[in-house]
């Protein structure tokens, strides 16, 4: 995380100062303002981090586009045989990489180690770029005349990513985005801006053609630059849905391909027949892991009929049971939020449900002198779909109920909120399931699972305002994004061949 206080460029400290990774050479932006990085759980300045300007930034495109030049001409098995390098690497260095992100980010370190497993699988999705990017072909569309689709990459891609996942998001793109030929500039968030800066050490060491990976950081100056510059063919964009539609709005407007990933409201519907601890254990982990700080945290659990009574009281005895505490010590379930005014605002919307008559089932609040960023697990029971709680996003480890009396009361609840990136159903029914899925407006959802994320070999995204664009993240759908199609229709002329050594047809 970063505090808000901005030092001079020259500020005198034994802080690191982190740099951009540009053209294959680690460079210092130009007059640069510069923020604390801080520890969440500490608040201890672990580094500053440059807030790069839209100068920084154009030079990275130019060497993009020089990187592009000499990259496309890789084969694809070339290509995948540098992530098979990246893969090793990551996996030598993943300890190191989840305590980084622990460190900066404040989740805990199994669940770091968690996200660093899903950032190299990432890895290995991409490797099989020569058989996904196969083209299709059709002979014989008229008399000796064939058609056939090639893919080729389209040219200088960017990400622009959020806080809570600092390896594992810039990898939804970084690998599907090299593997096809496109190179590539990364604007991490400024709030986890280490996490990747290790990362780009590692792929520094890939020794892959300047300019293929950069590194920009810096904050909304940046991806503004990103937007407005020409030399950027693909923008892919994750955070909330405030900025993706920024984002998207910018870049669809500037002509660019785009895909903008924003926040959630996610849904767990409990059923009557729903195994109990086993549905605990489940919206346990999905509302207050990493504190609420994934866009596929459960954030309301609908209980439907007498499933309230049956989860209230198991849910509530263990919630109250996990420890809160800094995330890299062994027996913490839940570390701090990203900063103290995260805290504040997430305490802020526990406050207003309960003026607005919700009821404190877990009250995780800590109160003291604002100077720390942790809040406890917190549930709020008897709240109402109109309720401000029920309808924004909180981000932190807050979870709402909603009672209501039937499957199809629950749907409607669900499909009345403005996002639809995941949700989750807990039931033995085959029945319940099968409407549930075919009804519910999420582009994720779990059956018996809490967390649904889609592993890297499948696409990921929500709907509605989860989601602006159409082609999801990895899986299927990155080849997609990242490459352009074009088909060739062809013919030649027979008859005016060497009849000697063509023969009689
Ligand atoms: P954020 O929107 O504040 O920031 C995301 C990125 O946008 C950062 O790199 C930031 O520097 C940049 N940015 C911030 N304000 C900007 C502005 N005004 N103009 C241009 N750029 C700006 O998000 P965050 O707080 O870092 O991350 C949390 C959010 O991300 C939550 O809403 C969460 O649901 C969402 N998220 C969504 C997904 C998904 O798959 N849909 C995944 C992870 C996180």
């Amino acid at each position: 995380m970063t505090t808000t206080t901005q030092s001079a460029p020259n500020a005198t400290s034994d802080v690191r100062v982190l740099e951009n990774y540009v053209g294959g050479e680690w460079t210092a932006p130009s007059g640069a303002r510069l923020l604390d990085v801080l520890n969440p759980a500490t608040q201890e300045v672990l580094a500053r981090v440059p807030l790069s300007t839209a100068a920084d930034l154009e030079k990275a495109v130019e060497a993009a586009r020089a990187g592009f030049k000499v990259w496309r001409s890789r084969s694809p098995i070339a290509r995948a045989k540098v992530l098979f390098r990246l893969r090793e690497r990551l996996v030598s260095e993943a300890d190191e990489l989840a305590r980084l992100v622990t460190t900066e980010m404040g989740k805990t370190l199994p669940d770091a180690r968690a996200e660093v497993g899903r950032m190299i699988e990432m890895v290995e999705a991409a490797t099989a770029v020569p058989t996904t990017m196969q083209g299709r072909v059709l002979e014989d569309v008229a008399t000796n005349v064939d058609c056939e689709t090639i893919r080729q990459p389209v040219g200088v891609c960017a990400a622009i990513v959020p806080f809570n996942f600092p390896a594992m998001v810039p990898f939804w793109f970084l690998p599907f985005a090299i593997a096809t030929g496109n190179s590539f500039i990364l604007k991490p968030s400024e709030q986890v801006p280490l996490t990747q800066n290790r990362v780009f050490e590692i792929l520094h060491e890939l020794e892959l053609p300047p300019g293929v990976v950069n590194l920009v950081n810096g904050d909304a100056e940046v991806v503004q630059a990103i937007l407005d510059s020409p030399g950027i063919d693909a923008v892919s964009f994750v955070g909330s849905a405030r900025v993706a539609r920024i984002v998207y709005e910018g870049a669809a407007k500037a002509g660019k391909r785009v895909q903008a990933l924003g926040g959630a409201k996610n849904h767990i519907v409990v059923m009557p027949d729903a195994v109990i601890p086993k549905t605990v254990d489940g919206i346990l982990t999905s509302a207050f892991g990493a504190a609420g700080q994934r866009c596929m945290a459960g954030s309301v659990v609908v209980t439907v009929a007498e499933a309230h009574d049956a989860l209230v009281g198991p849910l509530a005895e263990a919630a109250q049971g996990l420890r809160v505490g800094n995330g890299l010590e062994s027996d913490v379930a839940v570390g701090p939020v990203i900063s103290c005014q995260a805290r504040e605002r997430i305490e802020g919307y526990v406050q207003r449900a309960v003026d607005a008559g919700a009821r404190l089932l877990v009250d995780g609040r800590r109160g003291g002198d604002g100077d720390h960023a942790f809040i406890g697990p917190t549930i709020v029971d008897g709240v109402t779909p109109d309720m401000e709680i029920a309808q924004d996003e909180v981000f932190g480890p807050v979870l709402s109920i909603i009672h209501a009396q039937t499957l199809a009361e629950a749907i409607e609840i669900v499909n009345s909120s403005r996002y639809g990136n995941g949700t989750s159903i807990f039931t033995e029914s085959g029945a319940a399931v099968r409407r549930y899925r075919h009804d519910v407006e999420a582009g994720m959802v779990g059956v018996n699972v809490g967390v649904a994320a889609p592993v890297a070999f499948f696409p990921f995204s929500g709907w509605k305002d989860s989601f602006l664009g159409d082609l999801h993240a990895h899986g299927t759908d990155a080849v997609e994004f990242y490459t352009r199609k074009k088909t060739v229709t062809s013919r030649f002329f027979s008859e005016s061949a060497d009849a000697r050594l063509f023969g009689e047809f």
